[in-house]
């Protein structure tokens, strides 16, 4: 145990260091470096080995999920088992992401970012990501509907295989779970041995995730090199005061309400929490996606915190896809920035659908990169706030998505562990004599 802690904290501490190195390379180089040297580092270096390390993430996913999801509902032991612990993973995903969505809605309408944006930054703004925000117009047009009938389509898929190709993690968690209390049901040793299979193909992914971790300290740094050159600082200074909003909003919950979590609920020392977990929150920063996290948010858990693998496969890909505290935070200060920017009034009963959307659409977020913009532009339409107005904060999500990403692994790791105490598993077992003292 204690080797795997040390080669866990050593993994964590690598990425941290190559997290820091992008960083200060790109802004280095992007000042001293002409940009045509800049473009063919970024296309020959930094661009594929980036590509490599999130696509070998994303490779993984798919199985990871259906399998890891299928085993750990099967070794559940009884479907009122599963019941009991869907109830209670629920109310705690619902819990904290409406208080991430209060949050939220507190700082922005006290601090009232959207009053006093400069008029010429609108107009300038929706030119220059006109021909983005029409096509992302269309696509959160389809969303009104794909939220009620359409889920139905989204989670009940015609043809699985089809579903696993679009990535559709509705569909997939709906199938690994139908496919693990099946295998709960039928008790006959073909189904023990279907369950092996399974567990060995989740095992080779977390493996492979193993192996591919072993270059994120690179890969990490290129990632971070590429945000770092492509991002223009200034366009931050027109959308200050939402930014800050979105970033304090992050901070409160991160720090404040995952800290009483970590403290009350989860029952663990602080320092020993936010150090074992630094590896979720480093590869959530530089991917900004939950997904591509997954299999490091398994592996962190079971190796650094002892969460036995029945509840981490259960647990973490339902988590990925359907709960994210950060990404609501942000969808509701986005929406109430624009509302005040473009003067438009929301009724109290405005407010409560708002909040109940945003709750609801968090659901339905893809766990990639900027995921959440469409679902956010449909529940701003249905509010009557214009959607268009997202051309307003475009330049800037690239650096809030890292930040709210990190919110929902986190939130995704707390509930793994919330799910362990009601378990009864001894997580103190696992902590070191010295954080215990
Ligand atoms: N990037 C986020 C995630 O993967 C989703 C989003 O809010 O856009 O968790």
């Amino acid at each position: 145990m204690k080797n795997n802690e040390q080669t866990s904290h050593l993994s964590g501490f690598r990425i941290l260091i190559g997290l820091i190195v992008g960083i200060i390379a790109g802004a280095v180089l992007k000042n001293s470096l002409d940009i045509e040297t800049l473009k063919s580092i970024m296309t020959n270096i930094t661009a594929p080995v980036g590509n490599a390390f999130l696509r070998s993430l994303f490779m993984v996913v798919v199985p990871l999920v259906l399998c890891s999801l299928a085993v750990g509902v099967a070794q559940l032991g009884s479907v009122e088992h599963l019941g009991r612990l869907g109830r209670k993973l629920a109310t705690f995903y619902v819990c904290t992401t409406f208080i991430a969505v209060i949050i939220g809605q507190l700082l922005v309408l006290t601090i009232e970012p959207g009053k006093g944006v400069d008029q010429t930054f609108i107009e300038t703004a929706k030119v220059n990501f006109s021909e983005q925000t029409s096509s992302l117009v269309s696509k959160s047009e389809g969303v009104k509907t794909s939220l009620w009938p359409g889920m139905v389509e989204k989670v009940i898929p015609k043809n699985i295989i089809q579903e696993m190709a679009d990535t559709n993690m509705l569909a997939i968690i709906f199938v690994g779970i139908l496919i693990g209390v099946t295998l709960l049901n039928l008790k006959n040793a073909a189904a023990q041995t279907t369950i092996q299979v399974l567990h060995t193909i989740s095992d080779s992914m977390i493996m492979i995730i193993g192996w591919v971790m072993k270059l994120a300290p690179f890969a990490v740094g290129c990632l971070m090199f590429n945000a770092v050159v492509q991002f223009d600082i200034s366009i931050i200074g027109n959308v200050a005061q939402y930014f800050g909003v979105v970033v304090l909003g992050y901070i409160i919950h991160f720090c404040v309400t995952y800290s009483l979590i970590t403290k009350y609920i989860v029952k663990l020392p602080l320092r020993y929490f936010y150090k074992n977990a630094s590896p979720i929150f480093i590869t959530s920063f530089s991917t900004s996606s939950s997904n591509a996290t997954l299999p490091t948010t398994i592996g962190t858990l079971q190796k650094n915190f002892g969460v036995p693998e029945r509840i981490t496969t259960f647990c973490a890909p339902l988590g990925a896809t359907i709960n994210m505290d950060g990404t609501a935070l942000f969808e509701i200060v986005a929406a109430l920035f624009i509302a005040q920017v473009f003067g438009v009034h929301l009724s109290p009963a405005d407010h409560l659908t708002l909040v109940v959307l945003v709750i609801v659409t968090s659901v339905g977020v893809a766990g990639v990169p900027g995921g959440s913009i469409p679902l956010l532009m449909s529940a701003m339409a249905t509010v009557g706030i214009p959607p268009e107005g997202i051309a307003l904060i475009l330049g800037v999500d690239r650096l809030l998505d890292m930040g709210r990403t990190v919110l929902n692994t986190t939130g995704d790791s707390l509930a793994s562990l919330y799910l362990s105490r009601v378990e009864k598993v001894p997580l103190e077992d696992f902590i070191p004599k010295v954080e215990n003292s």
